[in-house]
């Protein structure tokens, strides 16, 4: 009897998920398994949307953004129930390893599925790297350069105005794309919901850099710290800067996967399919010092995000 493995990608999408389908499935394929999509997360399990991949399926979806077989958030997937249901469904197909690709939320789910027999094993896709156990998520590289890219043209208009810009990029309770794409850009202000927000010190510092002759100045937060508005009054009311504030929003998750982004996706699903092949179970995979590790995943969950904050540090020595 083959091995059947179940795909599924879930929570928020990512550029590379696609990258990742095509990985399990060419690699499952060479292996002799078969591999089944699950279409839109866990709703898809549950609801019983499952349909083979085949070589071909998958042949054009490398450089696409996005996940073809679409993903969905199902906040009733915590109910014992409906994870039965889920399982089920697998059992139904024959289906006995599941590939989860995702954020801690699609893990948590994929460690109670394991916990009903099903052997799970997940990947990192989400741009918010925000999970602890892997330095780079599949999708983070990509955001970051959208950022960067759109973070350079507000830039140049910032500077041709003479104003202070602040823009709110992605992350949740994570602050590394907030933190790269402040380095990348050299913007003179850094805030992250790991050292939180502190308005007299944002203020006192871009009085510093204005007094230094800076005509323009760049301030990157992550979102969901303050409301964005009303921190761009307090600025251009005390610094003396016009200031203006951008959102850049979904445009964050789009796009075609970087060459980085890929790669890390090719290589984690050929990474994942041989743990299958070797009857790992629970498992996440990660990357660390370059290397395709993994993981327990509720020890990975359990990890504490680190912030690499002498880099931040290093940054302030810049401006
Ligand atoms: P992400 O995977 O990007 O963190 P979410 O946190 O929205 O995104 O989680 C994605 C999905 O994973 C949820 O909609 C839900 O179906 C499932 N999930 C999240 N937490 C749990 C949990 N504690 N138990 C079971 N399933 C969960």
């Amino acid at each position: 009897m083959p091995i059947k493995i179940g795909v599924l990608t879930s929570g928020g999408d990512a550029p590379g998920m696609n990258a990742a389908i095509r990985a399990i499935t060419r690699a499952g394929i060479a292996e002799g398994m078969e591999v089944y999509a699950i279409y839109d997360g866990y709703k898809g399990l549950v609801e019983n949307h499952i349909e083979p991949l085949n070589y071909h399926f998958v042949s054009t979806i490398l450089n696409r953004g996005g996940t073809i077989i679409g993903t969905a958030r199902l906040p009733e997937f915590k109910q014992l129930e409906v994870r039965q249901k889920a399982v089920e469904n697998l059992k139904r197909h024959g289906i006995n390893a599941l590939i989860v690709i995702g954020g801690d939320g699609t893990y948590r789910g994929a460690a109670e599925l394991n916990l009903l027999g099903i052997n799970t094993i997940g990947l990192p896709g989400t741009i918010d790297n925000d999970i602890a156990s892997t330095e780079f998520t599949i999708g983070f590289d990509t955001a970051l350069n959208t950022i960067v890219e759109n973070v350079d043209k507000i830039r140049d208009t910032s500077s041709s105005h003479q104003r202070c810009s602040v823009v709110e990029v992605m992350g949740r309770r994570c602050g590394d794309l907030a933190m790269w794409a402040g380095l990348a850009t050299g913007a003179e202000c850094i805030v992250i919901p790991e050292v939180g927000l502190d308005v007299d010190r944002l203020v006192n510092d871009l009085i510093m850099i204005r007094q230094k002759g800076n005509k323009h100045a760049l301030v990157i937060i992550t979102e969901k710290m303050v409301k964005i508005d009303e921190l761009t009054k307090i600025i251009q009311e005390r610094t003396g800067y016009e200031t203006r504030s951008s959102v850049l929003g979904h445009i964050q998750r789009g796009g075609a996967p970087t060459a980085a982004d890929r790669v890390l996706a090719m290589r984690m699903g050929a990474f994942a399919v041989r743990l299958i092949k070797e009857g790992w179970t629970s498992r996440c995979v990660s990357v660390v010092s370059n290397e395709i590790v993994h993981f327990d995943i509720y020890e990975a969950l359990e990890k504490p995000h680190q912030i690499k904050l002498q880099l931040l540090e290093d940054a302030k020595t810049m401006r």
